[in-house]
């Protein structure tokens, strides 16, 4: 199945919207320059149609299997990721003196979106290596770190996030796998995890399993859990392999979509592990790798859309049906489909524009305000993936429903975004919780002021004044929904869902509005015009409903009692 990279989009934002030249003018990106930055965008675009996607059709029927307890991976991945690697894209944004290229993040966002879009399940195999790489450079000791980074920025070793148990989903403090100190000063790790992404494959010899366990004595509770690293196979003092650990896959799961994908249970019995950070820091530790897997989510979401789009405008341009005075029309000629596809377009444009921005920030050293934008990206992402996924099947009619287009498996591929890395019900929370209410909402304050301040780029326009009633909104919502929980949590929690949805329709529209004033005055800048006057008069007017539905008193919740509810 082709797919298509949207470079002009990626470039367009890249350099004019979201200012990647504030990033490379930072002395860590000295050896990036504009043209560097348009290269590596444009050849990984390459990458992604030639080398990924050609293994998503094989990767979705036949998907991976579990054979003698060893998970053989898809025809044509092992191949696609010995390629991928080749050109050292796994290490692209890890540090240089471990082998990768020191790319900004906004590099690294582009890569992951094209290769997303070409292949969700594939690409997982990278990234997961790229989150264990962060890891041990924020946590590992010197002699973890010179053995493993580089292996892992090459490719030649992969990694897994092991965190999830049958019981300790969400609920993570509820994990059971104990690790009893061992007088080496390693660690038997023994216990039962499930859904694990990769957690065993053909595609590398060695595997970096990032585990959270309990050390035998710690406290119950999240505050009781540990990181460790735990391989594939032990490692001899002199850096060769040493026999198998006992960390196996003993399932892969049946799923919905991203069958090339394995969803291992993984059991650990007295496997040997290695103590990452302080004990009792696991949680804080393996943060580390999930705001970097909450941007990679957000970007999978990115991908997906992008996708999707791609194939309904092809498909929409090809179409005929339909037409007035007896000649024959394109379905794209037909008002419906057209205002699909500009929901599609608005939708997947703005959430990119919020995705680069977010690592644009994370690159300006703007941690604290990138990290408040990482749920909502997260979460909006994945909800825009699962819609513009499901308005390709629509623009398809009953093609897009059979398997033949592929968008079938777009939205079967997307469905796990919003579930995966914290549902998006926990980022919801999160947001309101933790990034709004414990930090006296300043970040939140500063985050109005930069988009009050972006307004006069716009003033006039549906967009600047769609923007500027969404803000009035948004902070009106916000401090209501702040005194709400000041009361009474669960009543504020009542507006998580929409508040996120709502500050990140703002924000998309936000970043729709610097999209225009940047725009030129060409047949693209025409384009992008057009593309915010639909945001402010398709999407915008959501936050209204938004807004109110964030404001229903949370009491109507708990009326019924769960019995009641849960009745049929
Ligand atoms: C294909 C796939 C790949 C995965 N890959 C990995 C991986 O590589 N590593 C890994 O460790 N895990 C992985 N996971 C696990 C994934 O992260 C979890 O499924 C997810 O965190 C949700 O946990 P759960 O399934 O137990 O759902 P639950 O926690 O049982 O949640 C069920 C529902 O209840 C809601 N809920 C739960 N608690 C609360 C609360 N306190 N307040 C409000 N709502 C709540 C949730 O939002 C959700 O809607 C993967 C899962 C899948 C399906």
């Amino acid at each position: 199945m082709t797919y298509r990279p949207p470079i002009d989009d990626i470039l367009f934002l890249l350099r004019e919207a979201i200012g990647a030249d504030a990033v490379l003018s930072r002395p860590e990106f000295a050896h990036v320059d504009a043209e560097t930055l348009e290269a590596a965008v444009r050849q990984a675009g390459r990458v992604a149609s030639e080398i990924v996607a050609p293994v998503n059709d094989a990767a979705d029927r036949i998907g991976a299997t579990l054979e003698n307890g060893a998970v053989r991976l898809p025809p044509g991945f092992v191949e696609a990721y010995e390629a991928f690697c080749a050109g050292g894209w796994p290490g692209l944004a890890l540090p240089e003196e471990y082998g990768g290229q020191a790319m900004p993040e906004i590099a690294q966002a582009a890569v992951s979106e094209m290769s997303n879009g070409a292949s969700l399940a594939f690409s997982m195999l990278p990234v997961c290596g790229r989150a264990a790489a962060r890891v041990l450079l924020a946590h590992a000791g010197a002699d973890i770190q010179a053995l493993w980074v580089p292996r892992l920025a090459s490719g030649e070793w992969s990694g897994t996030i092991v965190m999830t148990e049958p019981h300790a989903g969400s609920d993570i403090g509820q994990a059971r796998t104990v690790a009893a100190p061992q007088a080496d000063g390693s660690y038997s790790l023994t216990g039962t995890k499930i859904f694990i992404s990769f957690g065993d494959h053909d595609a590398t010899p060695q595997n970096a399993h990032i585990v959270l366990a309990r050390i035998e004595g710690a406290p119950p509770g999240v505050r009781g859990l540990s990181l460790f690293l735990v391989p594939r196979v032990t490692m001899e003092a002199d850096g060769t392999f040493g026999p198998r650990n006992t960390i196996a896959a003993s399932r892969i799961e049946e799923k919905m979509g991203i069958h090339g994908s394995p969803t291992c249970e993984m059991r650990l019995d007295g496997a040997t592990g290695y103590l990452l950070g302080e004990p009792e820091r696991g949680i804080q530790n393996m943060f580390t790798m999930i705001n970097t897997m909450r941007l990679e989510v957000a970007l999978e979401g990115v991908g997906i859309a992008g996708a999707a789009l791609d194939k309904a405008a092809r498909y929409a341009s090809e179409r005929i049906q339909g037409g007035s005075g007896g000649a024959p029309a394109a379905i794209v000629e037909h008002v419906d489909i057209r205002r699909t596809l500009l929901r599609m377009k608005a939708l997947t444009g703005g959430i990119r524009g919020l995705c680069y921005e977010t690592a644009a920030l994370l690159d300006r050293a703007r941690s604290d305000e990138a990290g408040f934008l990482l749920p909502i990206c997260k979460a909006l992402a994945s909800e825009i993936a699962v819609e513009v996924a499901s308005l390709a099947i629509q623009v398809h009619g009953g093609h897009g429903y059979i398997s033949e287009h592929g968008v079938e498996q777009l939205m079967r591929d997307a469905r796990i975004t919003p579930i995966y890395e914290g549902t998006n019900g926990i980022q919801a929370i999160d947001l309101l919780l933790r990034k709004i209410g414990r930090d006296d909402a300043k970040i939140l304050d500063a985050l109005f002021d930069r988009v009050a301040s972006d307004l006069e780029l716009a003033a006039g326009t549906e967009i600047g004044e769609s923007v500027a009633a969404g803000l009035a909104e948004w902070r009106r919502v916000s401090s209501s929904l702040l005194d709400r929980l000041d009361v009474d949590v669960n009543d504020g929690l009542s507006g998580a869902t929409p508040y996120l949805r709502l500050a990140g329709t703002v924000l998309m529209g936000w970043m729709w509005l610097r999209m225009a004033a940047a725009a030129k005055d060409d047949a693209y800048g025409a384009e992008i015009r057009t593309l915010a006057r639909f945001f402010a008069a398709d999407i915008m007017p959501e936050v209204n409903a938004l807004a109110r539905r964030a404001s229903m008193p949370g009491e109507i919740l708990y009326t019924l009692d769960s019995e009641r509810i849960a009745r049929i």
